[in-house]
């Protein structure tokens, strides 16, 4: 839970341990100097070998400097030493042994990188891009904290819905609607995904905000620009990709040439691997989430059921997924790792060079059980896939490899290969995979911007709504924890350069 700050651990370390009156009065001996500015509510200084840590939420990741392992991220405490700023977690604090102000630079992970940097070693450290000095990291970090006022339920301070025009509706997902925005100051365009609070699981969110910070520097991946919220809502700004996403494209051509697909599969494999090599399990492959760009590259975007932390050989268990794209060991209640993206990629191939599913149903009126939910996870599990004979050699035999029902077998899968095997299977033998992580290599189509902001791209049923945020029932947004969502804030840096934000 995020709210783990509630336990009993956390009031028995309390460096005052007296009940307050009031929240925002100080204790007796506490300095009127702590008190917290933004919220107005009382901080705690905890001293520990020369340092004098205050619990702050911090929302991007770095490490501890005692144990080395992350602290921060979404509504995570962090103790941050009012002096040196050195981070490290509430447990770890009384174990301190570096003397104040003896300590180099926090070791940020999530910070935007140069994406030259990353391509050429994508296991190298992240460098952060535009932030060099350990007081810029501090700057920004103290602009994320005065935002950090969820409680008041307001939107953060001189930033918030009023720097966007609404322009249009452009999808609509599990928690809330995608609009196209633009910013005022600006004019730059971006996609604002809108989240109800009172609908989310705040580690699914937790989880999709911290992997859209490390999406900034994929060229597959969606990113984020910023991240916002109101009483009832929470904001992710993100990329605009105008291109419109694949099942749009797919009602309309029904069928790719394997050329099409084989560009399509690799840059998502190249996605895939980006993830991976995170520890991040996407699990969330299908072509609502696969958007086009305006040259016709592929981003995939949508986080909320990834998995962050896998090593490799790690596994997990939930069972989450779209029905028709979920691996059988998922179905069959096993363990799990990143073998279930590669199947989902096969599902996805299939349905691009087949122009259906390999585990379509044939509907019947008569037995209504056979159109079920369960009847499809039963054919998924045992029925025969069937590879139309038009298809050549190399492509019958990349999706027997990546829908091999046995994931130690399945291509993507060996444990000391992993995504090489994939680069020299003989359907993507032509592949140029130097050129394509760079996207050097020209796409095979190029989606239509005729229209005004690409919006023809986009279903009407979406972009014919009216652009409002529909009001949420006051009653349920005073059962809102708005403590929940602190930490949420957040500003790419070089967002925050490019539009001359400070
Ligand atoms: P959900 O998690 O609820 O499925 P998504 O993030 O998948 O929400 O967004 C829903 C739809 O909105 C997508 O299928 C896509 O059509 C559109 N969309 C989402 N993000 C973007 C974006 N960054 N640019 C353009 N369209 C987007
Ligand atoms: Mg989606």
């Amino acid at each position: 839970m995020l709210s783990d700050l509630k336990t009993d651990s956390e009031l028995s370390v309390n460096a005052w341990p007296c009940v307050l009156e009031h929240p925002t009065e100080p204790c007796p001996g506490e300095e009127k100097s702590i008190l917290h500015r933004a919220a107005g509510c009382c901080r705690k200084l905890y001293c520990a070998n020369g340092h004098t840590f205050q619990a702050k939420h911090f929302s991007r990741r770095a490490h501890c400097a005692v144990c080395t392992d992350r602290v921060g991220g979404l509504g995570c405490q962090v103790y941050k030493c009012t002096r040196c700023k050195l981070l490290v977690h509430k447990k770890c604090h009384q174990l301190v042994t570096i003397q104040c102000g003896q300590h180099s630079l926090p070791s940020e992970t999530t910070m935007p990188v140069d994406p030259s940097s990353m391509a050429s070693d994508p296991a190298q450290p992240l460098i952060p891009r535009n932030l060099s000095t350990h007081a810029a990291l501090e700057q920004v970090d103290e602009e994320h904290e005065a935002g950090n006022t969820a409680e008041s339920g307001k939107a953060s301070p001189g930033f918030g819905l009023q720097d966007f025009d609404l322009l249009s509706m452009i999808g609509r997902g599990s928690y809330g609607k995608v609009l196209l925005v633009q910013l005022k100051k600006s004019d730059h365009l971006y996609a604002m995904k809108t989240v109800k609070k009172e609908l989310v699981n705040t580690d699914r969110i937790r989880t999709e905000k911290c992997i859209l910070e490390q999406a900034s520097n994929c060229p597959f991946l969606v990113g984020v620009h910023f991240c916002f919220q109101t009483e009832s809502r929470l904001f992710f700004v993100l990329d605009y990709v105008n291109g419109g996403d694949l099942l749009f494209h797919m009602q309309r051509q029904r069928i790719l040439h394997e050329q099409h697909a084989r560009f399509y599969s690799a840059e998502i494999g190249l996605a895939f691997n980006y993830l991976h090599q995170r520890g991040i399990l996407y699990r969330n492959l299908k072509q609502d989430n696969l958007l086009l760009d305006s040259e016709g590259h592929i981003k995939l975007t949508d986080y909320c059921i990834c998995k962050e932390g896998l090593q490799p050989g790690d596994t997990t268990s939930t069972l989450c997924g779209t029905p028709n794209y979920l691996a059988p060991e998922i179905i069959r209640g096993e363990d799990y790792g990143f073998a279930v993206d590669w199947w989902t990629l096969g599902v996805m191939m299939y349905e691009m060079m087949v122009g259906e599913s390999p585990f379509h149903l044939v509907e019947s009126s008569d037995n209504p059980d056979q159109n079920s939910n369960h009847n499809l996870l039963q054919v998924i599990l045992e029925r025969k896939i069937h590879i139309p004979r038009c298809l050549s050699v190399e492509a019958t035999s990349v999706l027997k490899s990546f829908l091999n029902r046995d994931p130690k077998e399945r291509l993507g899968c060996c444990p000391q290969r992993g995504f090489a095997d994939v680069q020299e299977h003989g359907f993507f033998q032509n592949v140029d995979w130097h050129r394509m992580e760079r996207k050097q290599v020209a796409p095979p189509f190029k989606p239509n911007l005729s229209g005004g902001f690409g919006l023809d791209n986009f279903d009407p049923q979406f972009t014919n709504e009216p652009v409002r945020l529909t009001p949420v029932d006051s009653d349920i947004v005073r059962k809102i924890d708005g403590y929940e969502f602190e930490g949420f804030e957040y500003i790419d840096c070089l967002t925050m350069c490019e539009e001359e934000w400070v």
